[in-house]
C-alpha cells in the first residue's frame, strides 16, 4: 500500500496576504502533474503495476469494458481521455472513527475496478483523498480531549491498517485536505474572479444559479433540495460554502478574506485538479455522495474553465445495509472492519461483497457472510488438481467483468473454472478480485505470520518472539519488517 505522499512543493499552513496567495496560486498551477499531456505523476508509475494477463490467458482488447455512469443513467463503453490510461478519483474517508463494513464495500469495489483495468493492460492512476478537516473531526477531537491532527492521524493510520487487512492496495496516491490548502484557495480565488462565488460575513459561497448543469447528476428538482448550510446572507439557500470564516482551532488557515477553513466539497476538486487535471475519466464513491457532494464538485470544477463534463463516468456503489438501513456511523448500526475480521478472513469478506453487483444494495447479515464463506470453501475444495486451461470459463469471467463489473457473474465463472480445474485462471483472477481461491499448502505458516504481525503491532513482543523462536527451532527462518 502506498502511504507515501506526493509532497507538493507548495505546502503552507497559513497565508498571510493576498499577494502571497496569488503567488502560490501561480505556483500551484505550474505544479500540476502533466498526466493529461502524457506523463503521469511519479507515484502512479510505481503503483500501477499489478498483475497483467499472462501468455495463454484470454485477453480482451482495450476499451471494451462497459460501465454504468450516474451522469447518463446508462451503461456506456469505457472510452478514456487517453487510450490505455485511466484516471480515477474516489472520495476517501473522513478520518474521525474506525471504518466499517459499508466503507469496506465501497473500497473493495474500486480496488477491484482498478485491478481489473490494470489487468487489461491499462495504466491506472487511482487517486483518493483523505478528509482530515471536518466538523465531525473537530467535535470528536473535543470529546476525546485530543487535537484535531492527533485524532485524524490516528484514525487515518487505522484506516490504512483496515484497508491493508482487506487487501485493498490498488490506490496510487492518497492526498490530504490539510496539505492542499493552497490548491483549495487557488480554486476559491478563481471562482471569485469568474463571479460564480461571493463573499458573505460567514464565508465564501458558490452561486448555484450561475451553473447551467446544476442538478444533472442527481436529476433532482432544484426547488426541492435542501442545503446543509444555514446562512441568512446566502443569495440562494442551495448555495454552498467554499470557505468558512472563523477560528476552528488547530485547523484554521489565513486566507485573503479572513481566517477560516475549507467547505465540504472543495478539497476534492482542488486535489483532483492538481493530480488529474480539470477533466478525468472516473469519479467514484457511495450513493450518498451524489447529492449534494458530487453535484457541488461538478459545479466547482466546471465553472473554473467551463470544461464539460468534468468526468464522464460517475460510478456509485449501493449501500451496505443493516435491516434495510444504510450502515453508518451516525446510525450506530455499524460493524467495524476489524471486528468483522476477528470472525471472517479478508477473502470471505471480499467474496461476500463481490457476490452482489456493486450498484445493488447489500444486506449485511451473519447468515449472508456464512454462506459466502461456505461458497468460497467449496471452490477451494473443488479446485484441487490442475486440468489446464478452460477457455470458455475464462471468457465467461472476462465478459462478466467487462459488463459493468458484474462480479456475481464473474464469481459464477470462477466456480466453473474451479470445477474444470483451471488453477492458473483461479490464481490469476484471484489476484484481480483480491481473493485466494486455492487452498494453500503453506496456509498454517502464513496464518502464524499474520498472528505475529498483529502481536507486534500491539507491542506484544514477548509472545511474538516466542512464536518466532519456535519457528526457528522448526527450521523456518523469518525476517520481520521494521515496525
Ligand atoms: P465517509 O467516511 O462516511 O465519508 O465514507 C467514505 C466512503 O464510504 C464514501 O464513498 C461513502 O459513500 C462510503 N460509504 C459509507 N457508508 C457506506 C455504506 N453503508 N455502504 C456503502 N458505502 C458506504
Amino acid at each position: 500500500m502506498n502511504r507515501g505522499r506526493l509532497t507538493g512543493k507548495v505546502q503552507y499552513n497559513s497565508w498571510n496576504d493576498r499577494s502571497n496567495s496569488l503567488e502560490l496560486f501561480m505556483r500551484s498551477q505550474t505544479d500540476v502533474p502533466v498526466w493529461q499531456n502524457g506523463s503521469m505523476p511519479s507515484p502512479a508509475k510505481r503503483m500501477s503495476g499489478g498483475s497483467t494477463p499472462s501468455a495463454g490467458v484470454l485477453r480482451k482488447g482495450i476499451g471494451t469494458m462497459e460501465l454504468y455512469s450516474t451522469l447518463s443513467g446508462t451503461v456506456e463503453p469505457l472510452v478514456t481521455l487517453q487510450p490505455d490510461r485511466v484516471s480515477m478519483f474516489v472520495c476517501g474517508p473522513t478520518v474521525y472513527d474506525y471504518s466499517h463494513l459499508g466503507h469496506a464495500r465501497t473500497y473493495v469495489v474500486f480496488d477491484v475496478l482498478a485491478k481489473y483495468l490494470r489487468w487489461t493492460g491499462k495504466e491506472v492512476f487511482y487517486l483518493q483523498n483523505i478528509t482530515d478537516v471536518d466538523d465531525k473531526i473537530i467535535n470528536r477531537a473535543k470529546e476525546e480531549g485530543v487535537s484535531q491532527s492527533q485524532l485524524a492521524r490516528k484514525c487515518e493510520a487505522e484506516y490504512f491498517r483496515d484497508m491493508h487487512s482487506l487487501g485493498i492496495d490498488g490506490v496510487s496516491y492518497y492526498a490530504h485536505a490539510t496539505t492542499h490548502i493552497p490548491e483549495i484557495l487557488s480554486q476559491v480565488i478563481r471562482l471569485l474572479a469568474r463571479k460564480v462565488a461571493y463573499v458573505t460575513g460567514a464565508g465564501i459561497y458558490f452561486n448555484v444559479d450561475t451553473f447551467e448543469h446544476n442538478g444533472e447528476l442527481s436529476g433532482q428538482n432544484r426547488l426541492k433540495r435542501v442545503s446543509r448550510v444555514t446562512d441568512e446572507t446566502k443569495r440562494n439557500p442551495l448555495d454552498f460554502a467554499l470557505w468558512k470564516f472563523g477560528e476552528f482551532g488547530e485547523y484554521t488557515w489565513d486566507s485573503p478574506w479572513g481566517r477560516g477553513r475549507p467547505g465540504w466539497h472543495i478539497e476534492d476538486t482542488a486535489i483532483s485538479e492538481r493530480y488529474l487535471g480539470q477533466q478525468y475519466d472516473i469519479h467514484g464513491g457511495g450513493l450518498d455522495l451524489i447529492f449534494p457532494h458530487h453535484e457541488a464538485e461538478i459545479a466547482q470544477m466546471e465553472s473554473l474553465e467551463g470544461r464539460h463534463p468534468m468526468v464522464r463516468y460517475w460510478v456509485h456503489t449501493g449501500f451496505l445495509t443493516v435491516q434495510g438501513e444504510k450502515m453508518s456511523k451516525s446510525l450506530g448500526n455499524f460493524i467495524t472492519i476489524r471486528d468483522a475480521l476477528k470472525t471472517w478472513s479478508k477473502d470471505v469478506l471480499r467474496y461476500f461483497i463481490l457476490l452482489s453487483h456493486y450498484r445493488s444494495p447489500l444486506q449485511a447479515t451473519e447468515e449472508g457472510i456464512r454462506n459466502a464463506s461456505r461458497g468460497l470453501e467449496h471452490i477451494r475444495a473443488v479446485a484441487q488438481k490442475d486440468a489446464g486451461v478452460n477457455q470458455e470459463g475464462r471468457k465467461a469471467f472476462v465478459d462478466a467483468m467487462e459488463a459493468d463489473l458484474n462480479t456475481p457473474a464473474a464469481l459464477a465463472a470462477i466456480q466453473g473454472l474451479a470445477t474444470s480445474g483451471d488453477l492458473g485462471a483461479l490464481k490469476e483472477y484471484g489476484e484481480i478480485l483480491g481473493i485466494n481461491f486455492l487452498r494453500e499448502e503453506s496456509a498454517p505458516l502464513s496464518i502464524l505470520q499474520d498472528v505475529r504481525a498483529e502481536l507486534r503491532a500491539r507491542k506484544q513482543f514477548e509472545v511474538a518472539d516466542m512464536i518466532r523462536a519456535r519457528m526457528v527451532d522448526a527450521g523456518i527462518n523469518i525476517t520481520d519488517p521494521p515496525l
